[in-house]
C-alpha cells in the first residue's frame, strides 16, 4: 500500500484538476435556486458529475425525488460518505451556502475515489435534499439511505472557522384553541375568546423563559389570530419551536409549555390541541478524532481554526439525527463575510464571492483527506468508532440523549 502522504498529494492534485468545474456547478445551482424537495436540477448536474467519474448513482430515494446516492469502489468496508446539501431559502435564494456545499462533498467523494488505491474501500456520495424546512436527512434515515456508510463528512459556510459546533435538539409544535365565536360589540359575553387564550400561552411562555436553562430556546408565531375585529376569535393556531441541547431537557420544556396552554385554555374556557409538526430534530453528537483530522488539513491548507464556544450561536440541523447513527463532522468555515450571518442577504452576496470559491475548494480538499485518513488507516477507524460508542454509552443509548 502506497504512504498515506503519497495517497494525500494524489487527492489533492486530483481536487486541482476537477476545481474550475466544482466552482462552475457551484455557480449555476447559486444561480437556480431550489427550494426543498425541488432541487432537481441540482441533484441532476451533481449526478451527473458522479457518473462521469465512475460513481454508481442511484436518484431518487423511495419518498424522495431529489435525494441521491452514489458510490465507488470497494470492498464495503470500511466506507465514508460526503454529504452533499442543495436546497435554497425562500425569496432569498443560496443564502446558506448550501451549493458550496453540494460541490465541495461532490468533489471530495470524486477526488478521493480516483486518488484511492483498489480494494481500498468504498466512497459514498449522498444528496441531501432539504435540509433548511423539512429535516431531509431525518426522511433519508428512514428510507435507509444510509446504509453501508460508516461516517459522515461535509462542512458548512460561515462566519467562523470551527471544526466542531454543536446542534440544538428541536421540536415544531402546532397548539390551536377552540372557542366560540359571538358579535364582539353587540354580544361579547356569549363568546370565548381563543385570541385570548393564545396571548396568555404566549405571556405564559415567556415568563417560563426565565426559569429555563441558558441552552433552551422556546420561540413561535400566531398562524391565525381569527378572521375580523368584530368577532370574537372561535379558533386561533400558533407554531411554537422548543429547543434544547439535550434531546430529554427538550421533552421536559415541551411539556411545561404544554402546561402554558392547558393554564390558558382553562383561565378563558376554551379546549386545546398540541401536536408535534414533523420529525424531531436531534442535537448533533460531535467526533473530535475526525474533525480533529479536518483541523488539521485545513490549517495545513493555509486556514486558522478559531477559539470559540462549541454551543454558541447554533441552531439545529437535521445532521444531528445522523449523528446519532454514525460518527458525523459538520465544521464550518467563514466565507469572508464575518458581519453577514447566514440566512441574509449579504451571505448570500458572500456566498459566490472568490473568497468563497478558494474555502469551498480548502474544505473539499480537506474533507477527501480526512475521508483518504479515515479509510487508509485502522488505528483511525477504531478511534473514530471508540469516541462514536463512547459518546452514546454516555447519552444512555446512541439514538438518544
Ligand atoms: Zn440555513
Ligand atoms: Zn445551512
Amino acid at each position: 500500500m502506497e504512504q498515506m502522504a503519497q495517497l494525500e498529494k494524489k487527492v489533492v492534485a486530483e481536487m486541482e484538476r476537477i476545481f474550475p468545474r466544482l466552482v462552475d456547478m457551484a455557480r449555476t445551482i447559486y444561480e437556480h435556486p431550489e427550494l426543498g424537495y425541488e432541487e432537481r436540477k441540482a441533484a441532476g448536474l451533481l449526478g451527473a458529475f458522479l457518473k462521469e467519474r465512475g460513481f454508481q448513482v442511484a436518484a431518487g430515494l423511495g419518498s424522495l425525488p431529489t435525494a441521491f446516492r452514489a458510490f465507488q469502489g470497494g470492498p464495503e468496508r470500511p466506507s465514508v460518505g460526503f454529504l452533499a446539501e442543495y436546497d435554497a431559502l425562500p425569496g432569498l435564494g443560496h443564502a446558506c451556502g448550501h451549493n458550496l456545499i453540494a460541490v465541495a462533498s461532490a468533489g471530495a467523494g470524486a477526488a478521493l475515489a480516483a486518488a484511492l488505491p483498489n480494494g481500498a474501500g468504498r466512497v459514498f456520495v449522498l444528496g441531501t435534499p432539504a435540509e433548511e424546512m423539512h429535516g431531509g436527512k431525518i426522511r433519508m434515515i428512514q428510507e435507509k439511505a444510509f446504509e453501508g456508510v460508516e461516517a459522515a463528512l461535509m462542512f458548512h459556510p460561515s462566519v467562523r472557522n470551527a471544526a466542531v459546533k454543536r446542534t440544538l435538539a428541536m421540536t415544531e409544535l402546532k397548539v390551536s384553541f377552540h372557542g366560540k365565536s359571538s358579535h364582539a360589540a353587540a354580544a361579547p359575553e356569549l363568546g370565548i375568546n381563543a385570541l385570548d387564550a393564545m396571548v396568555l400561552t404566549f405571556s405564559a411562555i415567556n415568563a417560563l423563559r426565565q426559569q429555563i436553562p441558558e441552552d433552551a430556546r422556546i420561540h413561535g408565531i400566531i398562524t391565525c389570530g381569527g378572521d375580523a375585529p368584530n368577532i370574537i376569535p372561535a379558533f386561533t393556531e400558533a407554531r411554537i419551536a422548543v429547543r434544547s441541547l439535550e434531546h430529554r431537557a427538550m421533552e421536559a420544556l415541551i411539556e411545561r409549555v404544554r402546561a402554558c396552554a392547558a393554564g390558558a385554555a382553562q383561565a378563558t374556557g376554551c379546549s386545546f390541541d398540541m401536536e408535534t409538526v414533523g420529525p424531531a430534530y436531534e442535537g448533533l453528537l460531535p467526533n473530535y478524532t475526525l474533525a480533529g483530522l479536518f483541523e488539521k488539513h485545513v490549517e495545513a491548507l493555509g486556514l486558522v481554526m478559531e477559539d470559540h464556544d462549541e454551543t454558541g450561536y447554533i441552531g439545529s440541523s437535521d445532521i444531528g439525527n445522523l449523528s446519532r447513527l454514525m460518527p458525523v463532522i459538520h465544521p464550518e468555515l467563514t466565507i469572508g463575510a464575518r458581519e453577514a450571518l447566514p440566512h441574509t442577504t449579504g451571505f448570500c452576496d458572500a456566498v459566490q464571492s472568490e473568497e468563497a470559491q478558494r474555502v469551498m475548494g480548502i474544505a473539499a480538499k480537506a474533507l477527501a483527506l480526512t475521508g483518504l485518513n479515515y479509510l487508509i488507516d485502522p488505528d483511525i477507524r477504531t478511534k473514530v468508532r471508540a469516541e462514536f460508542e463512547e459518546a452514546g454509552q454516555k447519552l444512555g443509548g446512541a439514538n438518544r440523549s
